[in-house]
């Protein structure tokens, strides 16, 4: 355990959070942005204990982390970038590692098998908010990424971005169908709105 000197948490949910009150006492340092600190140390519904009937052991963070962020660890430049939408403690870490750019999402692009397919993040926490997902997909797509290790699929080594696009794509896709339901839903009309020119490229 001595080996591991921080814990980078992507998001505060229990499946990639549980143990970092554990990792800490051990002196592992814990990093996650602002909105993760705050549900890690409350260990409140937005670490969704709820939805594998547990309870959440809070933890303190040691380091707060902002989008753009530069971290030294291990001899390895890491840049944070915050991608809320999944959860609001959503944060990727790029590890820049020999000229590539290799990013550590958490659950903000899930992969299928082979890195053939993409999958998005669940929308049961309670901070989930679509129309914050896409622009935070819609953003990634912009920046090169060469490998991604999702948190939940298979290490895609050499595709990142590609994957990234894919994810971006599936999201709008997603979006469109939901436009379609707003005549019945017209309580989600605002949700939509800010997206809505982007929405119409797809259609
Ligand atoms: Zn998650």
């Amino acid at each position: 355990m001595e080996e591991v000197s921080h814990l980078l948490v992507t998001h505060a949910q229990f499946d990639h959070a549980s143990h970092a009150a554990r990792l800490r006492r051990h002196g592992v340092q814990v990093v996650a942005n602002r909105e993760g600190g705050e549900a890690l140390v409350k260990g409140d519904d937005r670490c969704v204990g709820y939805a594998v009937h547990g309870v959440f052991e809070p933890c303190t963070v040691d380091r707060v982390v902002s989008d753009g962020e530069r971290l030294a660890i291990g001899g390895v430049e890491i840049r944070c970038l915050e991608a809320p939408g999944h959860a609001d403690s959503c944060v990727i870490y790029e590890v820049h590692l020999r000229a590539e750019r290799l990013w550590f999402g958490g659950d903000v692009i899930n992969v299928g098998v082979e890195c053939q397919s993409v999958e998005l993040g669940w929308n049961g926490g309670p901070d989930y908010r679509r129309a914050t997902y896409v622009e935070t997909l819609r953003r990634l797509a912009k920046l090169p990424c060469d490998h991604l290790f999702p948190g939940h699929g298979p290490a895609c080594i050499g595709d990142g971005h590609r994957l990234v696009d894919m994810a971006y794509t599936l999201a709008m896709m997603e979006l469109r169908w939901r436009v379609r339901r707003v005549s019945v839903t017209p309580f989600e009309v605002s949700d939509v709105d800010s997206h809505y020119e982007i929405v119409w490229r797809w259609i």
